[in-house]
């Protein structure tokens, strides 16, 4: 038999495909061409089947479609300038300035360490949650180290905002100028092309957007194929906040104006009453679950959440890491983890397990970006975004289940190399395609250039106590 060409082929993997049949391949194989998968299964049978120009040996560690963070800001260059002492609101309005005062090469440093942590966590497609100034900086940056990501309309919205603490001078609160950049990140989604960095319609939300905008920019993200994602129903202080102003709960408003359906993304959705959880679900709508977040923002609503009921019932779910004050970490394994913990914490006797997590954080993740066609499993015909987990590390030994290994104990730990789009773009603790000494240089110097715009001095110094005046 002649064997067929292929680009590259990764060998002596666990494969953990996440097809609709939940199948794992112990010494499995997959073999990629042009980005995307071409086969998988049985290693004897692929190295039969096919010459590839290029092998790669999993060493006998675990193989995974790669993770989908499915709400980031790009601002951790943020890290480490505040104490942890400060209370929810002040943090927020100093993260506001942050936002405010941030220039071209502030934002594109930042994009690169959100990017290169993500990478480095197994995190092989993002959606950016609307809140960038320089796009096309942000774009370029994050393309150029080789991720896949989703960028959104910058703050779109026309309504305040019922705790004041987004209140930007970066971006006025304007339907005319909202409606004026709707859509505008879509121009990145050409069929010729295929890019990693895509467009999709983001607005703020939190309240902060009329009828008419909302109308206008599910109109445009239904007319392109493209998703709708905004902030929606995080705790009590927005939810009631919409039900105020409404006159009904958001997502029972959003019903009666043809405002849900599989292409809305909501992030958060904490606060929903069981006439909304029914609707979301109903409409097969994504609720982007950041349990961290609501954790360190102490969200209230977050202990009585409905994420688990709304994926029984049909709705989709994601998770996110958000932002950095809120989210620590941009991993998806860890928000994961936390979830999962809460879940058990409840006590309520819907418990979490380690290939829930798994299955939010690929498939879960590929429909939040309207993209289950191409992303969230290893199967033919998708793009090969794959992790391949080392097993080199205590936490990875006894070995015998790949699934509750990755979740539990070996986290980001075990994550080895990292191929998007069938190019390997992290290995060794290191990205392939950028200079990752020169990325942490550029990121501390706007972090230090930051902190002198906003008047703030660095926390750690040698030769003096921890402070920086806010305290
Ligand atoms: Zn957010």
């Amino acid at each position: 038999m002649e064997q067929l060409p292929v680009d590259s082929l990764i060998r002596n993997g666990f494969v953990i495909t996440m097809d609709t049949g939940r199948r794992c391949l112990p010494n499995g194989a997959i073999a990629i061409s042009g980005g995307r998968i071409v086969d998988v299964g049985p290693e004897a049978e692929l190295l039969a089947r096919y010459r590839a120009d290029q092998v790669i040996d999993a060493k006998g560690g675990t193989v995974h479609p790669g993770f989908i963070d499915t709400h980031v800001h790009f601002m951790n260059t943020a890290r480490g300038a505040l104490p942890d002492t400060l209370e929810t609101g002040t943090m927020m309005n100093v993260l506001r300035r942050w936002w405010d005062l941030s220039d071209l090469a502030d934002e594109r440093a930042a994009t690169m360490l959100n990017c290169l942590e993500m990478l480095s966590n197994g995190t092989t497609c993002f959606l950016e949650a609307g809140t960038l100034k320089y796009a096309d900086a942000a774009a370029e940056a994050a393309a150029e180290l080789g991720i896949r990501g989703f960028i959104g309309d910058p703050f779109l919205w026309d309504l305040p905002i019922s705790d004041g603490v987004y209140d930007m001078s970066r971006a006025a609160r304007d339907l005319d100028r909202s409606l004026g950049l709707l859509g505008g990140q879509l121009k990145r989604n050409t069929a010729e092309k295929e890019p990693l960095i895509r467009g999709c319609v983001v607005v703020f939300g939190l309240g902060s957007a009329s009828d008419e905008l909302l109308l206008a920019a599910k109109s445009v993200a239904d007319a392109n194929g493209a998703i709708l994602t905004m902030h929606q129903s995080f705790d009590h202080h927005d939810a009631g906040a919409d039900a105020a102003r409404l006159g009904k709960r958001a997502i029972c408003h959003y019903a009666d104006h043809g405002l849900l359906g599989e292409n809305m993304t909501f992030s958060h959705m904490n606060d929903l009453d069981p006439d909304e959880a029914k609707l979301a679900a109903e409409a097969g709508v994504t609720a982007v679950w950041c349990p961290v977040t609501s954790m360190n923002l102490g969200a209230q609503a977050a202990k009585h959440a409905r994420h688990l009921e709304l994926r029984r019932h049909g709705a989709n779910v994601s998770l996110a890491s958000d932002g950095v004050a809120s989210g620590c970490r941009y991993d998806v394994g860890f928000q994961g983890l936390v979830a999962l913990l809460g879940t058990r914490a409840k006590g309520d006797g819907q418990q979490m397990t380690a290939m829930d997590v798994l299955e939010l954080a690929t498939i879960g993740g590929a429909k939040a970006v309207g993209m289950a066609a191409d992303l969230g499993s290893l199967e033919p015909g998708k793009y090969a975004d794959i992790v391949i987990r080392s097993t080199d590390l205590p936490e990875a030994h006894p070995w015998s289940d790949p699934v509750q290994s990755l979740v539990y104990n070996c986290g980001s730990k075990s994550v080895d190399r990292v191929i998007v789009n069938g190019v390997l773009v992290w290995a060794d603790g290191h990205p392939q395609l950028v200079d990752a000494a020169k990325a942490y240089d550029e990121a501390r110097r706007s972090h230090l250039r930051m902190l002198e715009r906003l008047d703030m001095k660095p926390r750690w110094q040698p030769d003096r106590p921890q402070s920086n005046g806010l305290t």
